[in-house]
């Protein structure tokens, strides 16, 4: 494992209930974030303390923030918002892309493609070879169009990043 991938994977997150679309666009590179659905500052303690995670929040005056890791997001966009998070915690946005379900947050597994035969659309199940399953969901990725256009947007916001 590279001292990239480590990094990753060790840093857990909690959005707050202002950065839905972020937390999605975490979760497409891989990382581990929560969504509160709450921006209660003491409940995102909470949550962040029981989980070792670094808090996520658009609330600008927290001073009871400092109880907990966080993050104060400044940008509207979701775009910007993900690259503010990269920059913070020298994150590799492709290293570990698309190894987590984007809406369960839970770690995909691979699965054969024999296994998912009549679950995908057939142009896809004919055209594609590596398939992957939430285990908790059921919902099945694969490398095509779709992930591709994730792909852009993940490489656009690690250039986004690098710029001065
Ligand atoms: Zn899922």
């Amino acid at each position: 494992m590279t001292r990239e991938q480590k990094k990753n994977i060790k840093k857990k997150f909690v959005a707050d209930r202002n950065l839905g679309k972020l937390c999605r666009l975490l979760r497409m590179m891989g990382l581990d974030c929560v969504f509160a659905r709450t921006s209660v500052p003491s409940e995102l303690i909470e949550i962040a303390k029981e989980e070792n995670r670094v808090i996520l929040t658009r609330k600008k005056n927290i001073t009871s923030l400092r109880y907990a890791d966080f993050l104060i997001i400044q940008d509207e966009m979701p775009f910007n918002q993900a690259i503010e998070v990269v920059k913070a915690y020298d994150i590799d946005p492709l290293e570990n892309a698309f190894t987590r379900c984007i809406e369960c947050n839970v770690p995909l597994i691979g699965v054969k493609k024999e296994d998912v035969r009549g679950k995908v659309p057939s142009y896809i199940f004919k055209t594609r070879d590596e398939f992957f399953m939430c285990p908790s969901c059921g919902r099945i990725y694969w490398r095509g169009t779709h992930k591709d256009n994730m792909r852009e947007i993940l490489e656009e916001i690690k250039k986004g990043s690098q710029d001065p």
